[in-house]
């Protein structure tokens, strides 16, 4: 059998696996860290890294889920913006992570884009100007973005930045190896080893080449839907449970004059309405949009508005959805959506409608695309899985640090929590 030792096993290499390493690294600890994915590089912030890098699932409901199973994790594909964590996360369960969200948006330089930017997509103006007049103020955004690196036109952050511009997790994975992490890709973690209450380490998937990596500890942070599974492969109870996956309703118009197209998408939001009625809004580009569409509903009214592409406008709704969800062993995701939910989304949904027409859209020109998530968690959550040092209730030594920790959804997206996360932890354990 082959087997390589260390003091500290972590797994997967998104923003929370990656900003662990570094931390740890950084402090002189030994870390071996295990990624599934590969380095990809020539797919990234072209159309080739849908399907590359980019994953989907559907629910048994039929909601769409992406993730990114590459080095740097949905990190290559996410849209760069940067929100505060939830103060529940202070207030209700004493983890205060004020300091490591400061440091971080000063080392990253996390803030909105420059005002010449904005001045450059007319289009979102006329969303920004027609939501005021309907008393839905939309703001600039903070990203993950070096303007001086980033091409305003190109609206490519989904599909993976090729400027460089938009941070990624993969800027902490090189910084990790620098400082002796040993990293190892194309590694697939099947369970933690478990003896006597304790982890010793993590079973590789499949046969053949490294099978083990024993450690003093292990950290799992898979993301929201790989992390349960590992778990639930290592017999792990409760895992699986109380699943949310921040979805949202992707609404296209077609107007008169130029659309979205080449505009940033989420660069203008609303957090307005999060805590009332518990929706976000914000803009779409047209590619974005329309890619949505597709991915969403393959019919021949979606496929004809690739012809409407120069006039076609996009808005957002994205609601904090109750965590009723679960997955099952075998990968099955079941995520029903009570009333409550169903409410959020209506809300939503009109607003961006309201906001779409006011700038000009041809009422009979709306299509809308339900259900397309991408922040799941809420599988391992604090009080259920996990205590609130991140340590697992049934198990000495194994840890979780991603959003499956999350007992509710945020409301918002939740990378710089997650860092922030990542950085606490690395302090504690
Ligand atoms: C299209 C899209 C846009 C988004 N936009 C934003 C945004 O603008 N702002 C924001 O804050 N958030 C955004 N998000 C969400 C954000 O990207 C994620 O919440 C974040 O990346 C989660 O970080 P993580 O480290 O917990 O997990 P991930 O980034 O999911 O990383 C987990 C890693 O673990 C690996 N892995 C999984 N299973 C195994 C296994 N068994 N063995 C080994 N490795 C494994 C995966 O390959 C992956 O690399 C977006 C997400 C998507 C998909």
């Amino acid at each position: 059998m082959t087997r390589i030792e260390t003091e500290i096993v972590i797994v997967g290499s998104g923003p929370a696996g990656a900003t662990l390493a570094r931390e740890l690294c950084r402090q002189g600890r030994k870390v071996v860290l295990l990624e599934k994915g590969r380095w990809h590089q020539w797919p990234v912030g072209r159309f080739a890294s849908m399907g590359t890098i980019t994953r989907t699932v559907r629910s048994r409901q039929g909601g769409l889920m992406a993730r990114g199973i590459t080095a740097g994790g949905s990190s290559v594909v996410f849209n760069g913006n940067a929100y505060d964590p939830p103060s529940w996360l202070g207030s209700e369960l004493g983890i205060d992570l004020c300091p490591e969200t400061a440091a971080t948006k000063a080392e990253l330089g996390i803030k909105p884009l420059p005002e010449s930017f904005y001045q450059s997509w007319p289009a979102t103006r006329r969303l920004v100007e027609s939501a005021g007049e309907l008393d839905i103020p939309l703001h600039p955004q903070a990203k993950f973005i070096d303007p001086e690196k980033c091409d305003p036109r190109c609206d490519d952050c989904m599909f993976g930045c090729r400027q460089g511009a938009k941070w990624t997790a993969r800027s902490f994975l090189e910084e990790a190896r620098e400082h002796g992490a040993r990293v190892l890709l194309n590694a697939e973690v099947d369970r933690v080893i478990l003896e006597a209450g304790q982890a010793k380490g993590v079973k590789l998937a499949g046969p053949g080449g490294l099978q083990e990596v024993r450690g003093e500890k292990v950290v799992l942070s898979a993301g929201g839907l790989g992390t349960p599974l590992i778990l639930m492969r290592s017999g792990i109870e409760k895992a699986g449970e109380g699943f949310f996956i921040d979805p949202m309703n992707v609404v296209l118009a077609v107007g008169k004059e130029h659309g979205t197209r080449g505009e940033m998408t989420f660069a203008f939001a609303s957090e307005e309405f999060v805590e009332s009625d518990g929706f976000l809004v914000g803009t779409v580009g047209a590619l974005m949009v329309l890619g949505a569409q597709l991915a969403q509903r393959r019919s021949f009214r979606a496929w004809r508005r690739v012809l409407d592409l120069r006039r076609i406008m996009g808005m957002f709704t994205k609601i904090g959805d109750t965590p009723g969800g679960r997955i099952d062993p075998d990968g099955t995701i079941d995520k029903p959506y009570p009333a409550e939910d169903r409410e959020k989304f209506r809300k939503g949904t009109e607003a961006c409608q309201r906001i779409l027409l006011k700038a000009g859209a041809d009422p009979d020109s709306i299509l809308i695309a339900h259900d397309i998530g991408g922040h799941p968690g809420g599988t391992a959550a604090i009080g259920r899985v996990v205590d609130r040092e991140l340590q697992a209730l049934a198990a000495k030594n194994l840890y979780v640090c991603d959003a499956s920790v999350f007992p509710r959804s945020p409301g918002r997206p939740p990378t710089l929590t997650l860092i922030a996360l990542a950085k606490y932890l690395a302090k504690r354990i």
